[in-house]
């Protein structure tokens, strides 16, 4: 039996990925906690997301005997983990086979324990991995491969596995949500979305972000008349200039774009951006600003372009770094004043909070609250005052 530690960086699937990889080892008798195993499941969406991994996989070198580096950045071509010291094993395979291999590396004892309980209220089903979109800033294909989804069976399966163990909430997670098919079982995203959504006694379902092509009038319908989906959906813009969008080969224009999100306008959507592109001028960005305030955006994940190895753009970094600092600035701080002119609307209003961590909790429009009630708890609330971090409940 081994001791071990887990941690991940990076977006909501390689928190997934970092939990399969928990569950194998529990499942195998290792305990958590203790200094023998160390796994870092990474990031490489930017050239910082490497840095912040290989500097977690040579703290966790010091304080473990083995350390798993898994994920994304292990998958990198380039090699990011070179020099680091002997007790780091790099794990390149993909997602689907890193829980497997790690546990039995780790040495399997045979003692199960299969309904190892995650205990958070909030949980992540991973329903498809890979994506064959092709942008050209994006190293994510090259690291996960080509779409693919997994049986709807499995997912049920799953999700309901999790709400029998008492989470409140799921999140479909996926790289690429809107690809998600089983052919064979006739299942798109929508219908997935109704049947996880009418899991008795789940209380939230959200997506963990699609792109905008896949926002049609089925999706919508599915999200709208499932109660259970909270009024929360993250579609990333990365830029609102047309000429920047087509230098990504993004697949859509700001209109389009517009368009798509207004039959949700009631949802609080959020977006990631990226700034300083190398064909983004200051013009340019200030359209981004612009279109994040016209579909009432609220929090905007900004990422720093940095150039990915194996990319359309790997040797194209035109934007100054100061530069790019600016921006990042500057769009941050929009993002922070629409999320609060958000928040502000509630004060007063009605809202029902999911508490997922003592003291906070998570409205149905996935909105931050201040609440003061027992974890897992669903609670009715009312609106009292904005704070830097949420609203306060009443
Ligand atoms: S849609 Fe584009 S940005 Fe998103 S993972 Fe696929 S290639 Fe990368």
């Amino acid at each position: 039996m081994a001791g071990f530690s887990i941690r991940f960086l990076g977006c909501k699937v390689s928190h997934t990925d970092a939990h399969e990889i928990r569950e194998a080892l529990l499942a195998d008798g290792h305990v958590e906690g203790g200094t023998d195993v160390a796994v870092v499941n990474s990031c490489c969406v930017t050239h910082e997301a490497v840095r912040k991994s290989r500097q977690a996989a040579t703290r966790a070198a010091r304080t473990h005997r083995t350390v798993y580096v898994t994920g994304c950045a292990a998958n990198l071509a380039a090699d990011a983990f070179a020099g680091l010291p002997q007790n780091v094993t790099v794990v390149a395979r993909r997602s689907e086979e890193t829980p497997a291999y790690v546990a039995g590396d780790v040495g399997a004892l045979g003692c199960v324990q299969a309904d190892a309980r995650l205990d958070r209220v909030r949980a992540f089903v991973k329903i498809q991995d890979g994506c064959s979109f092709s942008c050209n800033f994006c190293v994510i294909p090259l690291v996960r491969g080509a779409s693919r989804s997994r049986s709807a069976a499995a997912v049920l399966a799953e999700a309901r596995r999790r709400v029998a163990q008492g989470h409140r909430e799921i999140v479909l997670t996926g790289i690429n949500l809107g690809c998600y098919r089983d052919r064979g079982a006739g299942y798109k995203l929508p219908r997935l979305v109704r049947e996880v959504g009418a899991i008795p006694d789940l209380a939230r379902l959200r997506l963990s972000s699609i792109e905008v092509n896949h926002v049609d009038a089925e999706l919508v319908e599915a999200l709208r008349e499932t109660p259970a989906v909270s009024r929360h959906l993250h579609v990333p813009l990365q830029s609102g200039d047309d000429g920047v969008l087509r230098d990504m080969a993004r697949r859509y224009s700001v209109a389009t774009f517009l368009r798509r999100l207004q039959p949700l306008e009631d949802f609080n959507v959020t977006t990631d951006a990226i700034v300083g592109f190398p064909t983004e001028t200051e013009a340019g960005f200030e359209r981004t600003l612009a279109v994040v305030d016209a579909a009432g955006i609220t929090k905007v994940h900004v990422f720093p372009y940095s150039p990915r190895p194996g990319t359309v753009t790997a040797q194209r970094d035109a934007v100054p770094p100061q530069v790019k600092k600016e921006r990042s600035a500057r769009l941050r701080a929009a993002s922070d004043a629409a999320c609060r002119a958000r928040w502000q609307t509630k004060v007063g209003a009605d809202d029902v909070v999911l508490v997922d961590r003592p003291g906070r909790g998570y409205g149905d429009d996935y909105s931050p609250w201040l609440v003061d009630a027992p974890v897992g708890e669903l609670v009715r609330v009312r609106g009292a005052a904005v704070s830097e971090e949420g609203i306060l409940a009443a």
